[in-house]
């Protein structure tokens, strides 16, 4: 009895301690509530920065109005294909909306290969790449013999000018393909679409995955005016009053707009809570000074960032006695998954031993137990920054509205948010916190930023049709 009681005392003391020690040497990580409201007030003016004629060659965050105006309202049907490309994955979609007058949505998929010669490659090749997969995927689902509406979900961001048209500003997250920035991605897909004689699409809509993400969560609730994407990538779209959107006339109504919030601080704005390691991956990055919020937050990264830290810890002898493993030293050995693996509430410190032993490092109780709150301090901090540019939108949808209070609900999607164990639990807590006069649903949008593209088809086809009437 006394044996066991000694056992979790020293269990407890080292834990006690270990915490202690990563919280002094990641003090610049774990940033206060006072902290996230400064950044907040400093989303709220990059995104009128960015909003207002003057001011948005020089912003950051690019605010790009992105032409859909009006959520599903219901009555959309037919059948769609979609695109998605800049996710995780690359996927081609057959969407049904609403069948037999029922308000639902079917979807049939297909993943494709993204090969690393194809993301790094050209352009011309990248959508003839494209154009290859969705010919195949129209011959297996036996869809060659008809005419679809597609919808585009490219996650990067375009600049837009009608709904079925996008300039690519840059490239993000893994992509660097030559020769497509600042060319009409809509125009290039259609062309290498066109040398496949058997298939016949016709495309209307190109969709940032935020809002592909939107109005899928809107389709089920119409209270939906924001879509937040963490996953590879993050970023962020709201519904704009078009009476503060500079860049596109007329006051009528609304607009999405898609905030592009990845590169909020590329402007330095953010320079005092970026840390050495945020520096040092930023510079072994494929785009350097560049979506430098996006770099602190989103899955491409994070795990990344955890290794910068654990190496330095090692090298100063805060971690296994001192010494370091070739894998340790290795670029992209530790991945987001692995941090959520260690983040588990119970088989997390067993995890944490075995991702640790397979990096070639022989860790003690002490280190594992270091190792695991590296990672929960690394998250946080992604979600804390999450929160805090969702509750600048969130505030300024309340102040469009003139409201005391906002009830609004946020559709969320990607793979951070949907297999890390606690983020959206400390997502949504600290966005209730930062902004505790907005009641705020979070709905998780399954496949959203997908099937979000075919939606945005739906409604423009539905409008085209209004209007033919
Ligand atoms: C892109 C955004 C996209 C986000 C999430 C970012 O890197 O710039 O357009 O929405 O990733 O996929
Ligand atoms: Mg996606």
């Amino acid at each position: 009895m006394f044996a066991v009681h000694l056992m979790a005392f020293y269990f407890a003391k080292l834990k006690e301690d270990q915490i202690k020690k990563v919280d002094r040497f990641l003090y610049h990580m774990r940033l206060s509530d006072d902290t996230l409201f400064d950044i907040m007030a400093r989303f709220q003016t990059e995104m009128e920065k960015g909003l207002a004629k003057d001011t948005n060659p020089t912003a950051s965050v690019k605010m790009l109005p992105t032409f859909v105006r009006a959520i599903p309202d219901g009555s959309e049907n037919g059948e769609f294909l979609s695109l998605d490309l800049g996710g995780s994955k690359f996927r081609v979609l057959k969407v049904q909306v609403a069948k037999e007058g029922k308000r639902q949505v079917q979807m049939e998929s297909q993943f494709y290969p993204m090969p690393n010669e194809i993301i790094r490659g050209n352009g011309t090749e990248l959508f003839e790449y494209l154009a290859d997969c969705l010919a195949d995927f129209m011959k297996t689902k036996n869809l060659k013999h008809k005419k679809l509406p597609l919808g585009l979900t490219f996650s990067f961001p375009c600049k837009q000018t009608k709904l079925e048209e996008g300039i690519l500003l840059s490239w993000t997250k893994k992509f660097k393909v030559r020769g497509v920035q600042d060319i009409d991605v809509v125009s290039h897909l259609t062309k290498a679409i066109k040398k496949h004689k058997d298939i016949d699409v016709d495309i209307l809509a190109l969709v940032n995955d935020t809002v592909g993400t939107m109005m899928t969560c809107a389709y089920d609730d119409p209270s939906c005016e924001v879509g937040v994407i963490i996953g590879t990538g993050t970023n962020a779209c709201y519904m704009e009053d078009m009476s503060n959107i500079d860049l596109v006339e007329g006051d009528e109504g609304r607009m999405c707009i898609n905030t592009e919030w990845g590169a909020f601080g590329d402007d330095e704005a953010l320079e005092d809570i970026r840390t050495e390691f945020d520096r040092e991956l930023d510079l072994g990055s494929l785009n350097p000074g560049k979506q430098l919020f996006e770099k602190m937050i989103s899955g491409l990264y994070l795990g990344e960032l955890v290794r910068l830290i654990l190496l330095k810890m090692a090298k100063t002898g805060l971690l296994f006695g001192g010494k370091k493993s070739s894998a340790l030293h290795t670029k992209g050995k530790i991945e987001t998954r692995h941090v959520a693996a260690m983040e588990k509430y119970k088989e997390g410190l067993a995890n944490t031993r075995e991702i640790l032993t397979d990096l070639g490092l022989e860790p003690s109780d002490a280190d594992c137990i270091a190792v695991q709150h590296v990672c929960t301090i690394v998250s946080f901090r992604s979600a804390n920054l999450c929160a805090a540019a969702l509750a600048a939108i969130l505030t300024r949808l309340r102040e469009n509205k003139k409201l005391a209070r906002l009830r609004t609900t946020v559709g969320v999607d990607g793979t951070l948010y949907k297999t890390h164990p606690q983020y959206p639990k400390r997502l949504h807590k600290v966005v209730r916190k930062l902004v505790p006069n907005c009641d705020v649903r979070f709905l998780l949008s399954e496949s959203g930023s997908t099937k979000g593209a075919a939606m945005v088809t739906a409604v423009a086809s539905r409008m085209q049709a209004q209007r033919k009437q």
